[in-house]
């Protein structure tokens, strides 16, 4: 565990499997048509239970979309979560495709959603780095600066933290937020 504090706020990266961790919202790293996947989207559907997508079927319909860069909530079922909030991110297509826009919008907007539902403290997997194939270290960048901009203005959440499954990815966001750190 690190952290970076931004006011009376923090910022902090731990490693592990994101469905463990407890959070008033849990971020999923989703696709457009939220039907569920592989990944982290896989754990977290299989963590939380049928509820979710049922949820997602109910509220969203059979042809649900949700672009890329935005996000939808539902409830968390069995995890240790009050929310899931599930963002879709950008798959990579050698980055003059908006790809660093698209992806620090999908932090925004969850961290927009998470601060209108009144949560005080949100989790994060590294979004897109894996099977959507976003190059680690730049989505890395993207990502804390996302989610720092916006704990450095009005928000209910008190604390965010990005939870890397793999020594590799947080190692990398180690390094990110010591430069964070020192900029
Ligand atoms: P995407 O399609 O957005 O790339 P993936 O689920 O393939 O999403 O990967 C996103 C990141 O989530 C990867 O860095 C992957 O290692 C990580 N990941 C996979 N399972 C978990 C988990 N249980 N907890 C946290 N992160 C996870």
């Amino acid at each position: 565990m690190d952290e970076l504090r931004i006011g009376d706020r923090i910022l902090a990266i731990t490693r592990g499997d994101i469905t463990t961790i407890p959070a008033d919202a849990i971020v999923n790293a989703a696709n457009s048509a939220l039907v569920g996947g592989g990944g982290v989207d896989g754990a977290i559907h299989r963590a939380g239970g049928p509820s979710i997508m049922a949820e997602l079927r109910e509220r969203y319909g059979p042809n649900r979309h949700c672009p890329t860069g935005s996000a939808v909530v539902t409830g968390a079922g069995n995890l240790p979560a009050h929310w899931v909030i599930h963002a879709v991110g950008p798959v990579w297509r050698g980055g003059r495709a908006g790809e660093p826009e698209l992806l620090a919008a999908a932090y925004r907007t969850s961290c927009e959603l998470a601060s209108s539902l009144g949560a005080r403290t949100i989790t994060f997997p590294a979004i897109s780095t894996g099977v959507y194939g976003y190059p680690l270290e730049e989505a890395t960048r993207v990502a804390l600066a996302a989610v720092r901009d916006h704990l450095a203005g009005t928000t209910t959440l008190e604390r965010a933290t990005f939870v890397l499954f793999s020594a590799d990815s947080y190692e990398v966001f180690e390094r990110a937020l010591e430069a964070l750190r020192q900029a």
